[in-house]
């Protein structure tokens, strides 16, 4: 079983407590990697060499940066394999998932911000006749970057590669269930030339090694991905510091599906933003809304398609759908179907752990796709994130009603809507609550566009010059002529 270490100045490092814990194959549930059991003396070293490294590193020119990003990206791409092998182990994904959207996008982020750094101008605000001011931005020192397990790579370096780029170094925490990838991204990170303490990853529990990087006097900016409660905490830490904080929290997305849909398109990508990674990605649209007409027919097709997505080995290619991220997880997926059966919700399939599985995962922690409809309106199921495998499918009757059940919860990350009636999509993306709107499609990223949530989905957006402007320092300079 191999041992991972943090980081730290270039180099690994083992954590000051000497103390290790086992990380767990979910697909299996049997240890796979030993995990520094970090603790703030080693946030305090990262941090150390984060500060040692920030004069050289935010002086650099911008062009040489953007070179070594960019060996960084082609060194992902060249490593795809081993990265997409660990990413599946360490989060139970389907392998086939880890090669075609995790890695892949991992290595974009680095590309998209090596070169996005090279086109990145200021502003300039010319005074009556009197005066110039320009603005600049300069990097803002040390960043503690944060980022959960359901996508590990894919998140972290969504954050790692707009801050380092705009010449800021950072302290990195991937969650402690899904360490390997960015284990291997520093090693990576050396092969490509990124100076030591630029970048540097402290494992650990979250409660222990991200409340250190959250607290931290002197890492000035926070972007953090996680879940609501935890954001509510770092926002907590980072606000008597007055620290620059991004939070990209949870969701409960809704889908809103009308009459006049293109179905042969709209069933299975619904299907897709229900059930992709076990639903366990932020943008999943767990709350399905269909119009009243066609709501018997989408409900027969959408149950049919869900009982034909295969439960199985991650490492095997005709698997659709992995393991849950850990046994309390699953606990956790299950109390929410409880609930909804207590709730008088009808389960029209799933509801339960697959009976068959191969031998190789027969104590993993898998759960079935699940499908429930006709729950009461206001229950926790379909207020609450659960995170996993199920949805919920609710009637309407017109736009109006469409709109208040979207809004109907405290979270505004993500929708989207299928409808032929592109005016009618416009219309709703004006009143939907929600920091994302996709018409008739689901997840088609461009990592240009301004990323993130409103209500308790979050603060801040991430990509584009958004990204950008976070990770800088504006600074306004006046000259009168
Ligand atoms: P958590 O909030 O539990 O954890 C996120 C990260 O924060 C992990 O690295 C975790 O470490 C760390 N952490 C935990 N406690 C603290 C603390 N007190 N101080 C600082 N850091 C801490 O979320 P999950 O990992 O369970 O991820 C799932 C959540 O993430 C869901 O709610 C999902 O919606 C949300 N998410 C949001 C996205 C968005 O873009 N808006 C995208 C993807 C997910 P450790 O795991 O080691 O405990």
């Amino acid at each position: 079983m191999q041992r991972i270490n943090h980081f730290i100045n270039g180099q690994p490092k083992a954590p000051e407590s000497s103390a290790y814990f086992d990380s767990l194959d979910p697909a299996t549930s049997r240890p796979h990697a030993h995990v520094p059991d970090g603790d703030e003396r080693d946030v305090e070293a990262a941090v150390a060499a984060a500060e040692r490294a920030f004069p050289s590193w935010s002086q650099t020119p911008a062009a040489e940066r953007s070179r070594i990003l960019l060996k960084i990206a082609d060194l992902i791409d060249a490593d795809l394999e081993p990265l997409a092998r660990a990413e599946s182990a360490d989060a139970g994904k389907p392998l086939g998932l880890a090669r075609s959207l995790d890695i892949p996008r991992a290595a974009a982020n680095f590309r998209f911000f090596a070169t996005a750094i090279l086109h990145f101008a200021s502003e300039a605000h010319a005074t009556d006749d009197q005066a110039i001011n320009y603005t600049l931005r300069d990097p803002r020192g040390v960043c503690g970057l944060i980022a959960p397990w359901n996508l590990p790579l894919y998140l972290l370096t969504w954050k790692i590669a707009p801050a380092l780029a705009c010449g800021n170094t950072a302290v990195a925490k991937p969650s402690e269930l899904t360490p390997l990838t960015a284990s291997m991204l520093g090693d990576i990170a050396t092969r490509a030339g990124l100076p030591p303490g630029v970048l540097n990853i402290v494992h650990g529990l979250g409660h222990k090694v991200g409340a250190a990087i959250a607290a931290h006097p002197r890492v000035s900016t926070i972007s953090f991905t996680g879940g609501t409660i935890t954001g509510a905490k770092i926002a907590a830490a980072g606000a008597p510091l007055f620290k620059k904080v991004s939070l990209e929290l949870g969701g409960k997305n809704p889908t809103i599906v009308f009459a006049d849909a293109d179905m042969a398109q709209a069933i299975p990508n619904t299907l897709r933003a229900a059930f992709a990674n076990q639903g366990e990605i932020c943008l999943c649209g767990s709350r399905i809304f269909v119009e009243k007409s066609a709501y018997p027919r989408f409900v027969e097709q959408f149950v049919a398609a869900a009982k034909a997505l295969r439960i199985g080995d991650p490492l095997d290619p005709a698997t659709d759908q992995g393991a849950l991220i850990s046994a309390q997880h699953r606990e956790k997926v299950e109390s929410y179907v409880e609930l909804a059966r207590k709730d008088g919700g009808k389960i029209l399939t799933g509801g339960g752990r697959p009976t068959k599985v191969p031998e190789r995962c027969r104590d993993g922690f898998f759960f079935e796709p699940t499908v429930i409809t006709d729950l009461p309106s206001n229950c926790r199921v379909l207020r609450e994130e659960i995170f996993g495998p199920v949805v919920t499918i609710t009637p309407f009757a017109d736009e109006a009603e469409a709109i208040a059940l979207a809004n109907s919860t405290d979270y505004g990350l993500a929708a989207s809507l299928w409808t032929a009636d592109l005016s009618r999509g416009h219309r709703l993306a004006r009143r939907i609550h929600s920091g994302t709107i996709w018409v008739n499609c689901w997840m088609l990223r461009d990592l240009r566009v301004p990323f993130g949530g409103m209500k308790q989905s979050g603060v801040g957006r991430e990509g584009g010059l958004e990204a950008l402007r976070f990770f800088t320092e504006p600074k306004n300079v006046c000259v009168k002529y």
